[in-house]
């Protein structure tokens, strides 16, 4: 396994999209990185970049202690001397090949002896649970299990660094679970470095040590799940991480409150037009704290009561103000109903950024 060291890397694509911008993360070994951003944010092209199979336009990657790329230097190792196994979004199964020959095939274009070969993928197949599926086409399994053996072909040549990109997007829901829970202990059990790429916040909140979140291009904070939740370093981290969606709202800071005109938020603000961000779950509709240091706003009108997954979420209003809380009680809309808020809860920004 590997340490991976990623500096100033930029991507650009004539004539006029930057697809990375200055992009730097150290990666350690056998760490979980998820790669979260949206559509178009630069995800595909980073770990490509790591992969080799694009060539930035400006930076260093290191595996170690030993470059990679090096733009600068003229360094640019090929993907396949790059000991890396790559996972892709639509598994890239070759269908005319059985599940063995898949698996066997980045072996075979290593010319290993055909006893290695076959000790290797009975390996692999072994530790990913489809030993017996060994003599199938990838079209006689289901989307779960095709994953696997896309998986399998990544490991089995065993890479110092596995790059997964959206590598559940093509499973169901409830399949999606599972593969989460089945990549995460594989890759706590194998100990490889690991990147990969999504677009849903759940698969990162699932499997990330560390989360890197990117958008246009641009690294917007680097964390674990729970420093990015609770630290959120922009208005565009707050309301891409955090389910359900965190509120936000304009307001004057005004020292030892904020004033959202028909509603005071009493936390230390300082002066002038501010953002206020208040995840659901720190503001709740209840009849009485749940916690001794929470605070009770001004009553606030329900106008409808949602369910989020299974968690009702009330939207209460005040006169303009509209926010989404957690529901600990039966209220129903029409209700007058107490508000409480958990003040470490609250985050405030000034021009999209944290203050
Ligand atoms: P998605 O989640 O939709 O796959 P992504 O975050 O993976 O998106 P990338 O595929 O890395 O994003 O693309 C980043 C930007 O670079 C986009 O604006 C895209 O249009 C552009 N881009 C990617 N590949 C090329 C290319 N070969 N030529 C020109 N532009 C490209």
């Amino acid at each position: 396994m590997v340490s991976l060291q990623v500096e100033k890397l930029e991507k650009f694509f004539p004539p006029n999209v930057y697809a990375l911008r200055d992009v730097s993360v150290s990666i350690r070994d056998g760490e979980f990185l998820v790669v979260l951003g949206p559509s178009g944010s630069g995800k595909t092209t980073f770990i490509r970049c790591i992969a080799g199979l694009e060539t930035p336009t400006k930076g260093r990657i290191l595996f170690g202690d030993v470059p990679v790329v090096d733009v600068e230097r003229g360094v640019n190792v090929p993907p396949a001397k790059r000991n890396v196994g790559m996972v892709f979004q639509n598994w890239a199964l070759y269908p005319h090949m059985k599940v063995f020959d898949n698996i066997a095939f980045p072996l075979k274009i290593k010319k290993l002896p055909r006893r290695e070969v076959e000790k290797r993928v009975r390996e692999v197949a072994e530790a990913l649970g489809i030993s017996d599926l060994l003599s199938r086409y990838p079209r006689q399994l289901s989307g779960g299990q095709q994953q696997r053996v896309a998986i399998a072909r990544a490991l089995v040549k065993e890479p110092q660094v596995l790059l997964m990109d959206e590598p559940f997007s093509n499973l169901d829901a409830r399949l999606r679970i599972s593969a989460r829970e089945f990549v995460k202990s594989l890759q706590r059990r194998l100990g490889i470095t690991t990147i990969l790429v999504t677009h849903d916040q759940h698969d990162a909140y699932a499997l990330a040590d560390r989360l890197m979140i990117i958008n246009n291009g641009v690294v917007q904070q680097i964390g674990t799940t729970d420093e990015v939740l609770n630290n959120p370093a922009n208005v565009f981290v707050a309301q891409f991480f955090g389910d359900p969606p965190i509120n936000l709202v304009e307001g004057e800071g005004r020292g030892d409150h904020v004033d959202l005109g028909d509603l005071k938020i009493p936390v230390q603000a300082p002066q002038g037009r501010l953002q206020v961000g208040i995840r659901p779950t720190d503001i709740y509709v209840a009849d009485r704290p749940l916690n001794p240091g929470d605070i009770e706003l001004a009553p606030g009108r329900i106008v409808l009561v949602e369910y989020l997954g299974f968690t009702p979420v009330a939207v209460v209003r005040w006169e303009r103000t509209e926010i989404r809380a957690a529901m600990y009680n039966k209220l129903r809309e029409g209700d007058t109903a107490r508000v409480f808020l958990r003040k470490e809860g609250v985050k405030l920004f000034r021009d999209g950024v944290r203050v």
